[in-house]
């Protein structure tokens, strides 16, 4: 055997090695004897992943994917041509338009409805979308409540609930009447701005199979080192929002009082639906300073501009500007989305120095 064949199909027994935690399986391609049958299909590095999530949402399936997008695409080929779907009023910039033009293009209704206010359902769906707390502004929609309205007028209407910003730990939709609960994972799940990843939780077997199945035949599962790099980012969720958690009640508190605000939002902590919360929080500029906001956020040192949120460092952002962005002026203004309103995501400083960062920013703005 020449050398060159020899050196190719040299391998280490890995049975042998037994590694302390589960290492990346950055392959594609398992031999006929594995289980995992190609990556696309599922890895050992996501299924860890999943199963990880699984058990803080308390949920029995984990479907995994490339982005929290991608999720909420995915568990759009639920629906079936004709039918209908309502979406919160109050959603991230990016899913609006996708089922704005999903709608438009498969000939499906769309309806948009506040569904943090809804006492009577007056709309037959089949298919219900929701953030909660909601981006912007942090309002709550109660699952319970929006599940069994819809129920009732339509047994088999899908409720999704996008619990990106509540988290697994501090809210668990499936548990409550959601069919399916879906995370962005490039936030929270991940902490440290570094990987995207999206996921979906459910406790309904046909709805796992179907989602699964669809994610294979549209390529839409996650790769093996970002999944790696998301159970690793587990370990640390609970003391990262315990923290965080913290500063962002205790500048909640501090924002109240500042005469530059004339808003805070802060979501509703029940203990039944919603635990707890951390991380993002939104205030109202006084409307007199709204166009002197590019100096708040350049006197800011500790807060990086951008897209990002739910990092170890702080962040600031104008969701009109950034989360927003591609949504029109009529469509920001129809759920009440304006320049004034400014974001701030807290990471794991001092909230003391993150204190007298924005101290400093708000003098600049006089
Ligand atoms: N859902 C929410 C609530 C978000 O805020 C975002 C992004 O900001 C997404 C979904 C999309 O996630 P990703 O950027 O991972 O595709």
């Amino acid at each position: 055997m020449k050398k060159t064949t020899k050196s190719l199909h040299t391998k280490v027994d890995t049975q042998l090695a037994h590694p302390a935690v589960t290492p990346l399986y950055q392959n594609s391609a398992f031999e006929s004897q594995s289980e995992f049958f190609y990556s696309r299909k599922n890895n050992p590095n996501v299924q860890e992943f999943e199963e990880a999530v699984c058990v803080l949402e308390e949920s029995k399936y984990g479907i995994a994917t490339t982005t929290g997008m991608s999720a909420i695409n995915l568990s759009l080929s639920i629906l079936k041509p004709g039918q209908t779907i309502v979406l919160n009023k109050y959603i991230y910039g990016c899913t609006f338009k996708l089922f704005q033009w999903l709608a438009s293009h498969y000939g499906l209704k769309l309806v948009v409805e506040d569904l943090s206010q809804l006492s009577e359902v007056v709309h037959h769906a089949d298919f219900v979308f929701f953030e909660t707390p909601t981006n912007p502004f942090l309002f709550s929609v109660d699952i319970k409540h929006v599940a069994a309205s819809y129920k009732k007028l339509n047994s088999k209407c899908v409720i999704v609930v996008d619990n990106t910003w509540a988290t697994p730990l501090y809210q668990q939709p499936c548990s409550l009447g959601a069919d399916i609960s879906l995370h962005s994972a490039t936030k929270y799940i991940s902490g440290h701005s570094d990987v995207m990843g999206g996921i979906i939780l459910t406790n309904n077997v046909e709805v796992s199979e179907r989602l699964r199945n669809q994610r294979f035949y549209t390529g839409a599962n996650l790769d093996p080192h970002s999944a790696w790099l998301l159970r690793r980012s587990l370990y640390t969720l609970e003391v990262r929002l315990e923290k965080q958690g913290e500063t962002t009640r205790r500048i909640a508190d501090y924002l109240k009082e500042k005469s530059e605000v004339s808003k805070v939002y802060y979501p509703e902590i029940d203990g039944d639906q919603l635990k707890n919360y951390a991380t993002l929080l939104f205030f109202d500029l006084e409307i007199s300073m709204v166009e002197k906001y590019p100096q708040f956020s350049d006197h800011l040192s500790l807060f990086s501009t951008g897209t990002g949120m739910a990092c170890v460092t702080s962040m600031v952002a104008q969701p009109y500007t950034g989360s927003h962005a591609s949504m029109d002026d009529a469509e920001k203004g129809a759920m009440g989305l304006f320049p004034a309103t400014i974001r701030l995501s807290f990471g794991l400083e001092n909230a003391e120095d993150l204190i007298n960062d924005l101290e400093y920013a708000f003098k600049a703005l006089h």
